[in-house]
């Protein structure tokens, strides 16, 4: 998924959905509300942007750390990383996440869950049945 269309999804939830469009088009996640503030870097809507994800808070912001290079830490709803990161090249982790550990590879859907076979961690979509091997 690109830029474009993570914007394309964000626009999306302020559009009026029709109820038979399918599953994948009513999830949407909060637009980011990222700010620079002295050497640091704002994450205003973390915890609200995260909590669409259904995915474990710590394991998108380890995510988010890992893929910046940075340290940072949590305070309430926000998430405070150390530097001054463009907010573009921090969304497109967020994006990445998205695409990494939520989105079905089959048809797209955000339904998943991980499960575990042996000692694989699968990404499973709860729409089409579909599994992947995730590295968590
Ligand atoms: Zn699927």
């Amino acid at each position: 998924m690109t830029e474009f269309e993570y914007e394309e999804l964000l626009d999306r939830a302020r559009e009026r959905i029709p109820t038979e469009i399918s599953e994948r088009a009513r999830w949407t996640l909060p637009e980011p509300q990222i700010m620079i503030e002295g050497a640091n870097t704002i994450f205003r809507n973390f915890a609200e942007v995260v909590s669409h994800m259904d995915r474990d808070e710590n394991h998108v912001f380890q995510y988010i750390l890992n893929e910046l290079g940075t340290s940072g830490s949590r305070e309430g709803p926000r998430a405070r990383f150390k530097g001054r990161i463009p907010p573009k090249r921090l969304k497109k982790r967020i994006v990445n996440y998205v695409n990494t550990f939520i989105k079905c590879g089959q048809c797209s859907a955000p339904d998943t869950l991980f499960i575990k076979e042996d000692r694989t961690t699968l990404l499973k979509c709860q729409a089409c049945g579909a599994t992947r091997p995730v590295k968590l």
